[in-house]
């Protein structure tokens, strides 16, 4: 409550209900709702611009699915994230405000982000010290802790779901994406081997059954990329950087964490523990020594010197998830067009990056390891 407060008094306004009339009154999504420009496109659904017909104040993002699209796994595991998600009611967790399911389209009148991704707000920094990454990372646990405490696992924590309100709010980051998240009502019920290869967690590449504790290694995985600039687990094959996940086999480089305090690199270690028992909740990460530290103090503990690695890293990382969407849609719609062409459309700049990634590399990172 406090926290919702909280968000109504930065400079963007925050939406505590579903606006009335909504989907419960048996009413059409285009009787409720005017759509305007398109915000994005992903694979499955173009994502535009909507207003709720009673009010022109709010904006929202609207995601609009063409059923055709969808295979029957597709649309079930659609229905799950719904309903999931509309119970999410945490400032730091993206709102879910409606849903219509129509004969050919699947309407979900989303919370608008403005601000893009956390992390290109944080390598477009001058300057980024400890506290900028302890207070990014409380956010992060915060949200992790509601889910976990509704009995909600993630499974898909990872930079591309860290999402910011608005341009100006560096603290309004919302988690987004509840696509791979699932129920736990009991210890390692989960067998599904699902997330992202840089982010999952050993349990889940052993197959054995897992829980929620899955999604605070993918945080210790964030938390090391917030301080240090790169991943911990990097292997040319995915074959190396799941063994070497399976292991947790990771080093703090003089070179990039010599400066880093040592309670940050404690915190990262007990949250990136193979065997999960032992694992950090995200109930005791908030009580973590680095994350109750004084501010001052951590703002003088400069990052500086790892924003340029930060930077090559997200670089890359964009680019993977250009390419990424590129595949997918084309996949979709069956098209033969030559694979950078299709990237030049994109934003990201190719050049610089096309030399240093092999494609092998590229296809092993970007995928999920297996949908359900
Ligand atoms: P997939 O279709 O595989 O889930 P995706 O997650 O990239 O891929 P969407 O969630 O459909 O696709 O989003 C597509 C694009 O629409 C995003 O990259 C973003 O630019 C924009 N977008 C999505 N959700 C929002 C939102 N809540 N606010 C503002 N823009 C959004």
């Amino acid at each position: 409550m406090a926290a919702a407060a909280a968000a109504a008094t930065t400079s963007h306004k925050y939406l505590a209900d579903t606006p009335q009339p909504s989907s419960e009154s048996g009413m059409r999504f285009d009787e409720l709702y005017r759509l305007k420009g398109v915000l994005g496109t992903g694979a499955f659904s173009t994502v535009r611009e909507g207003f709720h017909r009673s009010s022109n104040d709010f904006s929202y993002a609207v995601k609009c699915i063409n059923r055709k699209k969808l295979s029957e796994e597709d649309e079930a595991a659609l229905l799950d994230e719904v309903s999931i998600l509309k119970e999410m009611k945490h400032v730091h967790i993206i709102r879910l405000y409606d849903f219509f399911e129509e004969p050919s389209t699947y309407y979900l009148v989303m919370e608008r982000m403005r601000g893009g991704e956390l992390f290109d707000r944080i390598v477009a920094k001058a300057y980024y010290n400890e506290k900028e990454a302890r207070d990014t990372c409380k956010i992060v646990l915060e949200a992790v802790r509601y889910c976990h405490d509704n009995h909600i696992a993630h499974r898909d924590l990872k930079p591309e779901n860290l999402l910011l309100l608005s341009e100006t709010d560096d603290s309004a980051v919302k988690i987004a994406d509840f696509g791979f998240a699932k129920r736990v009502y009991e210890h390692n019920s989960l067998t599904t081997q699902c997330g992202t290869p840089g982010y999952v967690a050993p349990e889940i590449l052993e197959g054995t059954p897992y829980d929620e504790r899955a999604d605070m290694w993918s945080v210790g995985v964030i938390l090391y990329i917030l301080l240090g600039g790169y991943p911990p687990f990097i292997e040319s094959t995915q074959r190396d950087l799941f063994r070497k996940i399976r292991k947790g086999e990771y080093e703090f480089h003089e070179e990039y964490w010599g400066t880093v305090s040592q309670e940050a690199k404690d915190l990262i270690s007990s949250l990136l523990t193979v065997d999960a028992g032992t694992r950090l909740t995200a109930e005791d990460a908030l009580d973590n020594q680095w994350i109750m530290g004084d501010d001052a103090q951590l703002a003088k503990r400069d990052l500086g010197a790892n924003l340029e690695k930060f930077r090559n890293f997200n670089a890359k990382r964009k680019f993977r998830a250009a390419v990424s969407t590129i595949i997918a849609i084309n996949k979709f719609n069956s098209l033969k067009d030559d694979f950078f062409t299709s990237l030049k459309e994109t934003s990201v700049q190719v050049a610089d990056l096309k030399a240093d990634i092999k494609e092998k590399e590229m296809l092993a990172s970007m995928h999920h390891v297996h949908k359900d």
